[in-house]
C-alpha cells in the first residue's frame, strides 16, 4: 500500500530534498531543513501521488489516508506540545500546496486551520490576546470560504462578486463607519462582530455554514489544495510552462507559528544573495507583528534585514541586525548553512514568534540574468560549485538580458502598456515615432532617437530600420521581414501589434483610444513585446567583464558547433566577437538592401527586367563584380572559418521597382518606355511568391545567374588565397525538393570549378526546407555534401502556415493550447522535428560523413538547440547576437546528455 503521508519536524522526518517528485518542492525542502537541524515547525506532507489518486477517485481521498493523517497529526502534536482541536492547548495548522516545480501564486493556501468555537478560548488564554485570536479567526474565515467553500467547489461568481470580495466589503464598511485608516485600528469587538457578519454572509451567499469543527476544517483544507491543482490559473500556468497535468501537487500541513503575536514577533522573506545583482550580501525584508501575507501585500513598508543593504525607501527603518542582533545572527548562520548545503542562492521565509525563530520555507531563488552570471562566477571562485555546475546556473535565455539595453523593470511596473505584439527583437528602446524609412534616416541624421512604426516592413525600409533605435509593426510574425532583420542586428523590435491603427498620411498611430503623433515618444520592451506611452527609463547593459570568462568555460563543455547567419562583413565581425565559428547562412540577396546597395540593386533590376537573353546576360555580367566583392569581403572577415554562401533565393518581384521614378530609371537603362517596364513589373507578380519562382528555381530557368554566382565565389576564393588568406566558402542551393535540381546546378559548379580553380575544394550542399526534400533526403545526399535545415520555410510548408501571415491566428492557437508554442520561434519537435530526424537519418545512411546544420531562426532558441544536439546536428547557425545563447544552450545540452 502506498505511503501517502511523510512527517517532518524535530520529532522525526521521513523525506528529504531528493524526493521532490513525491513531496513537491516545498515539502522536500522542509524535510531537508529538518534533517539539517533547522528550526522548522513540525508537520507533514501529503504526497503528489495522493493528489493523483484523489483525482482518479473522482475527488475522494484514498481510504488509507485518514489513518495516516491521524497518526501524523498525533506525532506533530507531540513534537509541538499542543493538541489539534483541543479546548485548552489548541494547535493550529496551515495547509499549503507544493508542486514539483514552483508555480508561484497559482495554487491555494489556508492558514489558521483549526480555529473554532471550541478552540478560541484556549488560544486566547495562551496568547493573552483576544484581538490576535479574532484577527486570526477573521483571516481563516476569509481564506477558507474563498478557497475551500467557493473555488474548490467550482463556483464561479461574477467578476468582483466572489465571497472574498463580499467579506472585504463588510470589513471596508466597518472601517469607513468608524473612520479607521488601518486594519490594525479594528478593536476586539469590531473583529468579533465582523466574524459573525462574515459567517452570516457565507451562509447567505454559499448556502452552507462555515464549519465549526476542527477536523472538518482540516479535511476541507487538504481537499481544496488538491483541487486547486485543477484551478483555471494553475492549468493555464502549466500550459505556458509545459508542466504535465499528471504531476499533481503535494499538501503541506504544518503547525502555525505567528509573526503577529505582538511586538516580540515578526515575519520576513530573504535571499541569501541579492537576486537582482548577484551581490554576495544577505538581502531581505521583515515586519514586526505581521503575518507573511502582510510583507507581500505591500500595505506596510517592510524593514531591511541588515544595515549594509538599506536603500532610500527603507533607510529610516530599523534593521533586524540592530533590533534583534541575536536572532539576526541565528538567521545569518542558517543562511550560510543553507547555501553551503544547497550550493545555490536560497529564497527563504521565516517567522519569529515571541522572539523564537522558525524557518517556513527555502528554495533556489529566482534571479535576473546579471545576478545569475555573477553568482555562478562567484560561487565557482568560492569553490562552492564546479565549472560544469556554473555552466548550468545561467539560463540560456537570460544571456539575452546581458547583451541588450533594457527597459528599467521598476519604471515598467508603474505603468500599463498601450499595446502588445510579438517579441521579435530583444531589449528595450525608447524614442520618437516616425512612420517612414526616410523620416527615420533624416531624424537619426539630425541626432534624434527614433522608433520606426510601420504597418509591416519590406526591403526598402532597411535603411530606416538601421537608423531607428527600435521597430514596431502592426503586422507580421516572428519570421517576418522586420523580425528577421531586427533580430539579426540585435535590435529591439515588436511585430504584429494588431491593435495599432497606422495612418502614414496623417502621421498618426492610434491604439486603445489614444492617438500618437509623429515625434511623440514611445518605449518598446522587445523582450516582452510591450509598447508604452512616453519615455521609460532604460538600464544600460554594460557588458559584465565576467561574461567572456563565463563563455570560455561554457565552450569547454560544448561539442556542437555554433555558426551565425550573417550577410555583411560587419555582421560577420560582430558574430566572431560573440564566438561564432563560421557563417551558416550568408543570404546573397541581402547585398541588394540598404546603404551602398544602390548600384548593385540597379544591376539586379536590369537583369530582372530585361526582355532578351542578350540583355539579361549583359546585366548579369555587370552584376558579377558586385557579387564577387560582397562575397570576398565577407570571406575575409571570416577568414579561416567556413562561410556557407547561399545562391540567390528571393522572389524576384521583391526587387522590381515599385515607384514611377524607379521604373523611369529602368526604362532609360534598358532603352524602353516606362509603360513597357511597368508591364514587365506587373508580369512578375505572383499569387504565392513564397512558393513561387524563387531559390533554385531561378537558377533552373536562368542558369547563367547560377554560373555568375559560382564563378564569383571561386574567383573571390582564389584571389584571397593569392593574398595569403584562408577562405573557406561552401555553396548552398536553396529551396530544393528534388535531387535533379541539385544535379543540374552541380554541373554548372563542376564546369566553373574546372575553369577557374580546379585545385580548390568548395563543399556543395543544400538547404532542406521543403518537406519533400526531407522525405527524399537519401537521394538529396547523393549529390549534397551537406544539409542545412531552413526551418523557417520547413515550418511554413510543414504546417501550411504562411510565415508572414501568422499574426491573425497563431496567438489563438497558442492561448487555446492547440499548439504549445510558436513553431517559428521554437522547433515543433512533435511534427517538424520528425521531418528533421528522418532527413538526418536518411541523409547519413546515404552519405556517412554528411555534415548537417540548421540555419532557420530557431537555431538561436535554447530548446531548439537542445533538440538539434539530440538529433546529432554538427552545428546550429543563428543571428550574431544569439550566438552566445546558442553556445550556452549547446553546452547545457551536452552536460544534460552526459547525466
Ligand atoms: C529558412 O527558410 O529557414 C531560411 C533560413 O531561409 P529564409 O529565411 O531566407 O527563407
Ligand atoms: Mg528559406
Amino acid at each position: 500500500m502506498a505511503k501517502y503521508v511523510y512527517l517532518f519536524g524535530p520529532g522525526g522526518t521521513d523525506g528529504n530534498a531528493q524526493e521532490r517528485n513525491l513531496l513537491g518542492g516545498k515539502g522536500a525542502n522542509l524535510a531537508e531543513m529538518c534533517l539539517l537541524g533547522l528550526p522548522v515547525p513540525a508537520g507533514f506532507t501529503i504526497t503528489t501521488q495522493c493528489c493523483t489518486e484523489y483525482f482518479r477517485l473522482g475527488g475522494d481521498f484514498p481510504e488509507s489516508l485518514a489513518a495516516e493523517v491521524q497518526e501524523a497529526l498525533k506525532r506533530t502534536e507531540k513534537t509541538m506540545g499542543m493538541k489539534y482541536g483541543d479546548a485548552d492547548n489548541p494547535l493550529l495548522v496551515s495547509s499549503r500546496s507544493g508542486a514539483r516545480s514552483s508555480m508561484p501564486g497559482m495554487m491555494e493556501t489556508v492558514l489558521n486551520v483549526g480555529l473554532c468555537t471550541k478552540t478560541i478560548p484556549g488560544l486566547v488564554r495562551k496568547s493573552g490576546s483576544e484581538r490576535f485570536v479574532y484577527d486570526a479567526y477573521r483571516r481563516l474565515i476569509t481564506m477558507y470560504s474563498d478557497v475551500v467553500m467557493e473555488k474548490a467547489e467550482g463556483i464561479e461568481p461574477v467578476e468582483g462578486q466572489g465571497i472574498r470580495q463580499q467579506l472585504e466589503k463588510l470589513l471596508a464598511a466597518v472601517k469607513k463607519s468608524k473612520k479607521y485608516k488601518e486594519d490594525t485600528d479594528l478593536t476586539v469587538d469590531d473583529l468579533k462582530q465582523l466574524c459573525e457578519a462574515y459567517k452570516a454572509k457565507i451562509k447567505e451567499m454559499l448556502g452552507r455554514d462555515f464549519p465549526d469543527d476542527a477536523m472538518e476544517q482540516l479535511s476541507g483544507a487538504i481537499g481544496a489544495v488538491f483541487k486547486s491543482w485543477n484551478g483555471r490559473r494553475a492549468i493555464s500556468y502549466r500550459r505556458i510552462e509545459g508542466i504535465p497535468d499528471d504531476w499533481g501537487t503535494a499538501v503541506n500541513v504544518q503547525s502555525m507559528v505567528f509573526g503577529n503575536m505582538g511586538d516580540d514577533s515578526a515575519t520576513g522573506v530573504a535571499f541569501s544573495r541579492n537576486p537582482a545583482t548577484g551581490e554576495d550580501k544577505f538581502y531581505g525584508e521583515w515586519l514586526i507583528n505581521a503575518q507573511g501575507e502582510d510583507v507581500v501585500a505591500g500595505i506596510r513598508t517592510p524593514s531591511p534585514l541588515n544595515e549594509e543593504t538599506k536603500n532610500e525607501q527603507n533607510r529610516h527603518l530599523p534593521s533586524l541586525e540592530t533590533e534583534w542582533p541575536d536572532l539576526y545572527k541565528e538567521l545569518h548562520d542558517i543562511r550560510d548553512k543553507l547555501e553551503t548545503h544547497y550550493t545555490d542562492m536560497q529564497d527563504i521565509e521565516f517567522t519569529i514568534q515571541n522572539k523564537k525563530l522558525y524557518m517556513l520555507q527555502c528554495r533556489n531563488g529566482k534571479r535576473t540574468g546579471t545576478a545569475a552570471l555573477n553568482m555562478a562566477m562567484d560561487m565557482l571562485s568560492e569553490g562552492l560549485i564546479d565549472e560544469e555546475t556554473a555552466v548550468t546556473r545561467v539560463g540560456a535565455d537570460q544571456l539575452d538580458e546581458l547583451l541588450h539595453p533594457l527597459v528599467d523593470p521598476e519604471a515598467e511596473k508603474k505603468v500599463a502598456s498601450v499595446a502588445e505584439g510579438l517579441p521579435a527583437g530583444p531589449g528595450g528602446a525608447c524614442g520618437q515615432i516616425v512612420f517612414t524609412s526616410q523620416e527615420a534616416v533624416e531624424a537619426a541624421n539630425a541626432g534624434k532617437t527614433v522608433i520606426l512604426v510601420r504597418e509591416e516592413t519590406n526591403p526598402e525600409d532597411v535603411e530606416g530600420m538601421r537608423a531607428a533605435e527600435g521597430i514596431l509593426t502592426a503586422r507580421g510574425g516572428m519570421t517576418s521581414h522586420a523580425a528577421l532583420v531586427a533580430r539579426g542586428w540585435g535590435k529591439c523590435c515588436i511585430v504584429g501589434a494588431g491593435e495599432l491603427k497606422i495612418d502614414v498620411q496623417a502621421g498618426t498611430m492610434s491604439v486603445g483610444g489614444k492617438t500618437f503623433k509623429k515625434d511623440g515618444y514611445i518605449t518598446l520592451n522587445g523582450t516582452k513585446g510591450l509598447v508604452y506611452d512616453g519615455q521609460l527609463a532604460m538600464i544600460d547593459a554594460t557588458e559584465n567583464p565576467r561574461f567572456q570568462e563565463f563563455m570560455a568555460i561554457v565552450d569547454r563543455f560544448r561539442t556542437m558547433g555554433v555558426r551565425t547567419n550573417a550577410d555583411t562583413p560587419e555582421d560577420a565581425k560582430i558574430a566572431r566577437q560573440y564566438g561564432a565559428e563560421g557563417i551558416g547562412l550568408f543570404r546573397t540577396e541581402h547585398m541588394f538592401y540598404g546603404k551602398g546597395s544602390e548600384d548593385a540593386l540597379f544591376q539586379l533590376r536590369k537583369m530582372i527586367l530585361s526582355s532578351t537573353d542578350a540583355e539579361r546576360q549583359a546585366a548579369i555580367d555587370d552584376l558579377a563584380p558586385f557579387v564577387k566583392k560582397d562575397i570576398k569581403d565577407t570571406l575575409e572577415a571570416m577568414d579561416g572559418l567556413p562561410v556557407t554562401i547561399r545562391l540567390l533565393d528571393p522572389p524576384l518581384h521583391e526587387f522590381a521597382p515599385g515607384t514611377v521614378e524607379g521604373q523611369k530609371e529602368m526604362a532609360e537603362a534598358l532603352d524602353t518606355t516606362v509603360e513597357e517596364i511597368a508591364g514587365r513589373v506587373e508580369s512578375l507578380h505572383e499569387v504565392n511568391p513564397m512558393m513561387g519562382h524563387r531559390g533554385v528555381r531561378l537558377g533552373i530557368t536562368h542558369p547563367t545567374l547560377t554560373e555568375m554566382q559560382i564563378r564569383a565565389i571561386f574567383e573571390a576564393m582564389k584571389e584571397l588565397r593569392a593574398e595569403g588568406k584562408n577562405p573557406k566558402p561552401e555553396i548552398m542551393v536553396p529551396v530544393t525538393c528534388a535531387v535533379g535540381e541539385l544535379d543540374v546546378t552541380k554541373k554548372v559548379y563542376d564546369r566553373i570549378k574546372a575553369e577557374v580553380a580546379p585545385s580548390l575544394d568548395v563543399h556543395y550542399g543544400t538547404m532542406i526546407e521543403i518537406p519533400r526534400a526531407c522525405l527524399l533526403a537519401d537521394k538529396m545526399a547523393l549529390t549534397a555534401e551537406f544539409f542545412s535545415f531552413g526551418t523557417n520555410d520547413l515550418t511554413q510548408m510543414g504546417f501550411g502556415f504562411s510565415r508572414d501571415d501568422i499574426g491573425g491566428f497563431l496567438g489563438a492557437y497558442v492561448s487555446q493550447g492547440i499548439l504549445e508554442a510558436d513553431p517559428f520561434q521554437t522547433i515543433d519537435q512533435a511534427g517538424i522535428g520528425q521531418l528533421i530526424e528522418m532527413a538526418v537519418e536518411k541523409g547519413r545512411a546515404a552519405r556517412g560523413n554528411l555534415k548537417v546544420g540548421i540555419c532557420g531562426e530557431q537555431g538561436g532558441d535554447p530548446a531548439s538547440v537542445e533538440f538539434c544536439f539530440e538529433t546529432g546536428l554538427d552545428y546550429v547557425s543563428c543571428s550574431p547576437y544569439r550566438v552566445p545563447i546558442a553556445r550556452l544552450a549547446a553546452a547545457q545540452a551536452a552536460i544534460k546528455a552526459k547525466k
